[in-house]
């Protein structure tokens, strides 16, 4: 639950206020993009000004919550004035300055008050006012807790938009994340109009087919431990380039090879253009794995976690194979 001063603090923020950003993470996905889709109706009914500045382009298979064209993607020399008036900023489903880039760099240089809303662990503060509620399901859930506080009516995008922020972070509610209070929210969402069945075609039923042919080459090559208990893939630039795929297109990749019988821990590996290996790390539930992805300069929630990490890529996945196998002990 959100600390009733929490929510008082944030109302006095807003309350005087004109002019608001909204923020995710690098490689927004459908938690970060849906809170700020929700949060930016919310202010737009008081008649304040908002704006979602975010550092990577959203995924065309969430471009149905952004029917209005509010999201843009960051340029500080269009940007950098506007932030620096903003009346506060609000950083959404991230509280990890490496993780907003650009943005974060120049966030942390300037004194706009910011608001960090959010469900991955934080050690120490973030902004002026940080809520961070690990128990939550996603930000999605926190967002929607904080908009009832503060009385907001919700409907339209907003509703559909929580309701996908909720839906994907939870996998369809299928990850150990998803609890009492994710199918509760979506319950009332539903009663307060959404359709599950529309949410669910636009967001996983719009797939490029070029899509299918990168994961039908990944799933014929899977790598194995001797135990089955590990799997591990990579997705070079030559194979994106031969599918005609981008980075964004592996959303949810890393997460199908859990479907297997016998297997614990999943490792994604995605070479990028800037010469970085992007790590996606997903598991059953038995290996907590936030700790490897921080050996690695990554991090995340026990059973999901990212990193992003410079180095040869082949010999980078053998090392983080090897220290994946070690967790099983
Ligand atoms: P994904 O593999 O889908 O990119 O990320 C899974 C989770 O890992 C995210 O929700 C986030 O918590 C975390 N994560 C991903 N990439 C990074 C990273 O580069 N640094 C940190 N600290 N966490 C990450
Ligand atoms: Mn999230």
């Amino acid at each position: 639950m959100i600390a009733p001063a929490a929510v008082q603090q944030i109302q006095t923020i807003i309350q005087p206020g004109k002019k608001f950003i909204l923020t995710t993470h690098v490689n927004a996905d459908g938690d970060g993009i849906g809170s700020e889709i929700a949060l930016t109706h919310y202010l737009r009914e008081l008649g304040k000004e908002a704006h979602i500045v975010n550092h990577s382009p959203t995924p065309e298979n969430l471009d149905f919550l952004d029917s209005r064209g509010d999201i843009q993607l960051f340029d500080h020399n269009k940007h950098g004035e506007l932030v620096r008036e903003a009346d506060a900023v609000f950083i959404l489903d991230i509280s990890d300055w490496e993780r907003l880039r650009d943005l974060g760099k120049l966030l942390r240089q300037i004194s706009v008050t910011k608001i960090c809303i959010d469900h991955h662990p934080l050690e120490g503060r973030f902004g002026e006012v940080d809520v961070i509620l690990t128990e939550a399901s996603s930000t999605g859930e926190i967002i929607y807790e904080l908009l009832t506080k503060l009385g907001a009516r919700l409907h339209g995008k907003q509703i559909d938009a929580l309701y996908t922020a909720i839906l994907t972070d939870t996998g369809s509610f299928r990850f150990s994340n998803t609890n009492p209070g994710a199918h509760q929210v979506c319950a009332d969402l539903i009663a307060r109009g959404v359709k599950p069945h529309h949410i669910y075609q636009e967001i996983y039923e719009k797939q490029p087919a070029s899509k299918m042919r990168l994961l039908g080459q990944i799933l014929s090559n899977l790598n194995f431990s001797k135990d089955r208990r590990l799997v591990w893939f990579s997705i070079t630039q030559q194979m994106m380039k031969a599918t005609g795929t981008q980075p964004r297109d592996t959303e949810g990749f890393a997460d199908f090879p859990r479907s297997i019988d016998g297997v614990e821990l999943c490792l994604m590996f995605l070479e990028t253009e800037q010469g970085k290996t992007k790590i996606s790390f997903r598991s059953k539930g038995k290996v907590v794995i936030n700790g490897l992805a921080n050996r690695f300069g990554g991090g995340g929630h026990p059973y999901a976690s990212g990193a992003l990490v410079e180095g040869n890529f082949q010999q980078l996945v053998q090392q983080v194979v090897s220290e994946a196998k070690e967790l099983f002990g």
